[in-house]
């Protein structure tokens, strides 16, 4: 099994005692091998950090909290104590793993056989068993590899990622380079990248619940924990602990302990002599392994009666029956299924889709309907102001793309620059000092949403507004509240405290007493609050998303200035992956802080709504039961005005109608949604670590497409998971009914045991392992979703497996029984029937390749893999021919080329016959659905 070293180990190891350092503060320290300032760095337990003054610790770590740590002295103390991740130690070598592989029961049994044979003087056939064995054992061992190999690479997909302070500059990095020392700044969302000694925190609470149990978040402080620190882990409130999340506002530390040093470490080292759950697929195909093991010994048990009863040789009898065993049991299949998936979420993250557990590629087959977000996944998040209306009348249009003052905003025909229009600039002046965005050489440091706001002022010469005013409170913009307050005052002047607003105009409105008028303030009526409605729902009909403006001396008392209208295109290629998803039978819908029109223009660019639709708001949604939102839910296509906690809700409502639902978020407040939703999708760069966390797969680039590109994968995955399952039912139905007929039947064994084992590894190993990686076919994400409870052994795919072994048996055993025509076995005679099966199964394995398809269709060179699979195992079948010592073990002889080309002719047969059923198949389905087109055409009387 693998582990890692415990943390008292690894301090055994890597760690000596310190005799500088007092029994009071027992601090484990490392002694330095690196350069940097020669000092000792000491790694600190978190239950003494807690109890330590701040500054003690910052002085221990040798440490300035304001700067950091420098690079230099960061890269001396990484080399000392190596980097910021679990290393994984192989506790068992490559070879003992081989030899683990003879310990199989089946193998033993043969082996034992083997054993008896050299008792017997049968030196020839001792020699044979133990090296085909040897071959079956290598080509398990290997596959096993592999399938280990990629398992591992999948937990490199998503390496966390840390904001930490170096030589004064706060950074982003990755958290595996952080270092004792390090301060790290902890926001919203974040994961702790190791174990910290909190010194500043503003209303700082993290998730502890994957160490202490504890669903509430954890409040932390920075003071100093008395005598209650003994207590555990949850009372050591100044530490924050490696993989917990920050649920709540902000924090800074020293880092206190990394990697194994860190209490993560004991996690860690539980999790991995933990066995990660099988998938549903992994668990069905272990009871299907298991089935069909148990079907196979009955037979093998008959068969090897019946030969006794016939007075065969019981040796023989016995290691036939074994060979048999281990090539008619799928041993190989739940490690094909491993393999297959892990490389198909390999490949998935090729293009641009995490996912985090291999179960999720299965379901991804099944998802049959969609919620997705607005803003940055349907649409570009590249917010350009198009639009000005001021709460005096006034109307502008703005020119210019991208967050710079490249464009002009006219009025009437006028230019509009610094004042010349005072509502205008009134309304920029809230733009900017209610905004946290920079534009630093047209880089845009912020929201997309704020900058457009900084660029048309940039427009009218009005960017550098901000400076006039000292900032003293914010009230930052929530999808809850959908407005963000800050409260200023000017740095000259009287020094009156004002409150600038911007948000949802509804929101805004509801808490303004006046709107600005030529300068003056006037009574906000009824009528002018319809008015202003009114032009909202204009700019949100053409698409616009709407952001309205006022400031005011208290929050109750506002004046509201006016309103802007942006644009956020449509991401290129969302309209074709929706037009796709919905036509294979996957509904779309869309979950939006946007107003109703705004979100139902975009939602008709893209193809998800169509005008009459339905909408829900997010209020009416809260007054909703579920059962009601359950009866409507189906019909709704866009939920407007909607927040975080509505998507939960909506979710659970669309699994009680039994869907399979597929959810995006990017907040911390989207993880529960994303952790109830049956695919739960997070964004990987806008997303927080908190909802990457809770989801099931992150999408690299945020956008839609790639939703489809994973579906596509999986549906292509759990296909060509049914194709060698196809492959290796029919091999192994094939392998058993031959032997068996030929053995009711009173023939000598048409195929020795060599044979058998060897036909096991064409079956098991590299071809079978290829069609596991037939590329995708395109046309697979215009199939329907798969029903959840979907056997992967339909009634077809049965009866395709018993018309394959049914050709194959017959084929073969005419072979034999035409080679055996002298009534004496040769090995020519078993050369024939063995090569006969081999290039049976090659051709099986061919139309094994499509299901529905014929294999021209798809490319006879489309996988390179099975090219090469098959290529070398009929290279192997003709040194197993042509070979002499290859021919002494598997009692062969050389075939002329007469007989190649006989049985090519013969076995091509299987292929043929598969193929001609597809094309049955094809031209039926394409029938059936003329004939329900005609018949909707015909019931709606469309001509
Ligand atoms: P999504 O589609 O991802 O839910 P969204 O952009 O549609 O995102 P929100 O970001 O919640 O939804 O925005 C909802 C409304 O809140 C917007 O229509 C706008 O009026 C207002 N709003 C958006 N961003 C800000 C902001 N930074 N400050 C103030 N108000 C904002």
């Amino acid at each position: 099994m693998d582990g890692i070293k415990s943390r008292n180990d690894y301090a055994l190891v890597h760690f000596k005692r310190n005799s500088m350092v007092s029994n009071k503060n027992p601090i484990l320290p490392v002694e330095s091998t690196c350069e940097g300032n020669g000092t000792m760095m000491y790694c600190m337990t978190s239950e003494h950090a807690a109890g330590e003054d701040y500054t003690e610790v910052a002085r221990h770590f040798n440490v300035d909290v304001k700067t950091g740590l420098s690079h230099a002295e960061a890269e001396a103390r990484q080399k000392a104590h190596g980097y910021n991740e679990f290393e994984i130690i192989e506790e068992e070598t490559l070879l003992k793993k081989y030899l683990g592989q003879f310990k199989d029961p089946l193998i033993m049994l043969l082996l034992g056989s083997a054993l008896v044979s050299v008792l017997m003087k049968q030196f020839d056939d001792a020699i044979s068993i133990t090296v085909a064995i040897t071959i079956v054992v290598t080509v398990a061992f290997i596959q096993e590899y592999r399938s280990e190999k990629s398992l591992e690479a999948l937990k490199q997909l998503v390496p966390p990622k840390c904001h930490c302070l170096r030589d004064g500059h706060l950074e982003t990095f990755l958290a595996r380079n952080l270092v004792p020392g390090d301060i790290v700044h902890l926001t919203i969302g974040d994961r702790v990248p190791a174990d910290i000694r909190l010194f500043e925190t503003t209303d700082l609470s993290i998730d502890e619940s994957s160490f202490t149990g504890e669903t509430q978040p954890a409040n932390k402080t920075s003071a100093v924990q008395g005598a209650k620190i003994n207590n555990g882990i949850a009372d050591r409130r100044n530490i924050g602990f490696m993989g917990t999340l920050v649920r709540c506002g902000r924090g800074k530390g020293i880092v206190i302990g990394t990697a194994e040093n860190s209490e993560f470490g004991e996690v860690f080292k539980m999790m991995q002599a933990e066995e990660p759950p099988k998938t549903p697929l992994q668990r069905s195909m272990d009871t299907l392994g298991k089935q069909l093991s148990f079907y196979s010994f009955c037979i093998i048990a008959v068969i090897m009666l019946i030969g006794w009863l016939q007075g065969k040789h019981m040796l023989e009898m016995f290691t036939i029956g074994v060979s048999l065993a281990v090539a008619a049991i799928p041993e190989g299949l739940p490690i094909v299924v491993t393999v297959t998936l892990a490389l198909g979420v390999m490949r998935m993250a090729k293009r641009k889709a995490i996912v985090k557990k291999l179960p999720i590629v299965e379901t991804l087959g099944c998802v049959n309907v969609i919620c997705s977000d607005k803003t940055g996944t349907l649409t570009k998040n590249e917010m350009t102001v198009t639009h000005i209306y001021t709460s005096d009348g006034l109307h502008a249009e703005v020119t210019g793309v991208g967050y710079n003052g490249n464009g002009e905003i006219r009025c009437n025909g006028n230019l509009v620059k610094d004042y010349t229009h005072p509502s205008i600039s009134k309304l920029m002046e809230v733009s900017c000092l209610c905004n946290n965005a920079e534009i630093e050489n047209n880089t845009l440091l912020g929201q997309p949403t704020e900058g457009a706001l900084l660029a048309a002022a940039m427009k009218m010469n009005l960017y550098n507004l901000r400076d006039g005013y000292d900032r003293l409170q914010e009230w930052p913009f929530t999808s809850d509240t959908k407005k963000m307050v800050v409260k200023c005052v000017p740095k000259q002047g009287p020094r009156q405290e004002m409150y600038f607003v911007k948000g949802a105009l509804e929101r805004l409105l509801q808490q303004c007493k006046t709107y600005y008028s030529r300068g003056a303030p006037l009574p906000l009526t009824g009528a002018q609050q319809h008015a202003y409605t009114l032009e909202a729902s204009r700019m949100g009909v053409a698409g616009l998303r709407v952001l309205a403006m006022a400031y005011g001396p208290s929050m109750d008392n506002l004046m509201f200035v006016g309103m802007v209208g942006m644009i956020d295109p449509p991401r290129p290629g969302v309209r074709e992956s929706v037009e796709v998803l919905v036509s294979s039978g996957v509904a779309i819908k869309m979950v939006t802080g946007d107003a109703e029109e705004t979100a139902a223009a975009i939602g008709s660019r893209l193809g998800l709504y169509s005008l009459g639709g339905h909408t829900l708001s997010g209020e009416q949604l809260d007054q909703m039961d579920i059962s009601e939102l359950q009866r409507i839910i189906n019909r709704v296509a866009v939920f407007y005005r909607a927040s975080p906690r509505h998507k939960h809700k909506i979710v659970k409502a669309l699994q009680n109608n039994k869907y399979i639902v597929g959810m995006t978020g990017d907040g911390v407040n989207d993880a529960v949604a994303l952790r109830s939703a049956d695919i739960g999708i997070a964004m990987g760069t806008v997303g927080t670590d908190v909802c990457k966390e809770a989801a099931d797969m992150i999408l690299v680039d945020d956008e839609f497409s790639t939703i489809m590109s994973a579906i596509e994968e999986g549906k292509g995955i759990f296909y060509n998971i049914r194709n060698f399952v196809r492959f290796q039912l029919s091999t192994s139905i094939a392998a058993l009914t031959l032997i068996t007929l030929s053995t009711v039947f009173g023939l000598p064994n048409p195929l020795n045991a060599m044979q058998i084992l060897w036909i096991n590894i064409i079956m098991d190993g590299p071809p079978a392992q290829s069609l596991g990686v037939e590329p995708v076919d395109h046309d697979v994400i215009r199939q329907p979703p798969r029903r959840v409870n979907d056997s992967i052994l339909s009634r077809k795919l049965l009866s395709n497996v018993v018309l394959s072994a049914l050709i194959i048996v017959t084929g073969t055993l005419w072979v034999f029984w035409r080679e055996m025509s002298d009534n004496k076995i040769t090995p020519r005679d078993t050369t024939m029937t063995f090569t006969c099966f081999v290039f049976f199964d090659m051709f099986n394995a061919l139309s094994c390749r499509s299901q529905k398809k014929s294999v021209f269709s798809i490319g006879l060179f489309s996988n390179r893999m099975f090219l090469l699979a098959v290529g070398g195992s009929l290279l192997g079948q003709l040194l197993v021919i042509y070979f002499p010592p290859l021919q002494a073990i598997f009692q062969t002889e050389a075939l002329y080329l007469t007989d190649f080309l006989f049985l090519i002719a013969l076995t091509s047969s299987v292929f043929v016959v598969t193929e001609i059923r597809k094309l049955i198949e094809r031209t039926s389905e394409r029938r059936r659905r003329l004939f329900a087109k005609e018949k909707f055409y015909d019931d709606h009387d469309i001509v």
